[in-house]
């Protein structure tokens, strides 16, 4: 009976911890988006001042705003500054004809090297509340100090949400990554792969699945 009533309290308590957390992503979501909309009003205001100044004729305008507008936004990135959001409305749970790959015969080699790959979340990620997002650079995947994915069940190589891994985990296919796979059928791991695992790539997938 204490038992039970002790499991209750238990039930109670954690439910209630996890409609905080909700909420308070909600909020966090809420201003980030704010200043989403603040900062890329800035930015275009600012990449067309510092157009006008290196403007050389009318014609440049446009080319010299998106230039320096891409420079800026890189800054932005440099800094850790801004919030990175996948702009894909594509519902994940609708992806069809995600790649099949031999994974089990292969990670002795790759060492899971797409699970070290960084990407946004998208807005269905957010509020399904299941993936970890790195708090420090919202929404990118939540990584631990081995630089893998904190999904990434240690030793087994393993996704521990694979039923609501993100949309890039299903997208992506590795097969023509040269980054990872030098060849592929043979097996023969890419010689960039070690330096792979000491930068912090992007997970690349077709932009219509983005
Ligand atoms: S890199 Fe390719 S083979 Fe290796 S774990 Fe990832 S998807 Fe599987
Ligand atoms: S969510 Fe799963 S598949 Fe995606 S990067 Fe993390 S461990 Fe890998």
């Amino acid at each position: 009976m204490a038992d039970d009533t002790d499991s209750d309290r238990a039930r109670t308590a954690r439910d209630k911890w996890e409609s905080l957390q909700q909420e308070f992503a909600g909020g966090l979501l809420y201003c980030h988006h704010r200043a989403n909309t603040n900062t890329s009003k800035t930015l275009e205001v600012a990449a067309f001042a510092y157009g006008l100044i290196e403007l050389l004729s009318e014609a440049e305008l446009n080319e010299r705003k998106r230039e320096v507008g891409k420079r800026l936004v890189e800054q932005l990135k440099d800094n850790g500054m801004g919030v990175m959001l996948q702009q894909s409305q594509t519902d994940k749970y609708t992806l069809e004809n995600s790649v099949q790959i031999d994974c089990e015969n292969r990670v002795h080699l790759c060492k899971a090297a797409c699970c070290q790959l960084r990407f946004a979340l998208s807005q269905q990620d957010l509020e399904e509340g299941i993936v970890k997002w790195d708090l420090a650079h919202p929404y990118l995947i939540a990584r631990g100090s081995d630089g893998y994915c904190r999904h990434l069940e240690q030793g087994s190589c393993w996704c521990t949400i694979y039923q609501h891994r993100p949309l890039p985990c299903r997208a992506y296919d590795c097969r023509n990554d040269k980054r990872i796979w030098a060849d592929f059928e043979q097996k023969i791991v890419s010689s960039e792969l070690e330096r792979l695992f000491q930068i912090s790539d992007t997970m690349e997938v077709d932009s219509h699945d983005r």
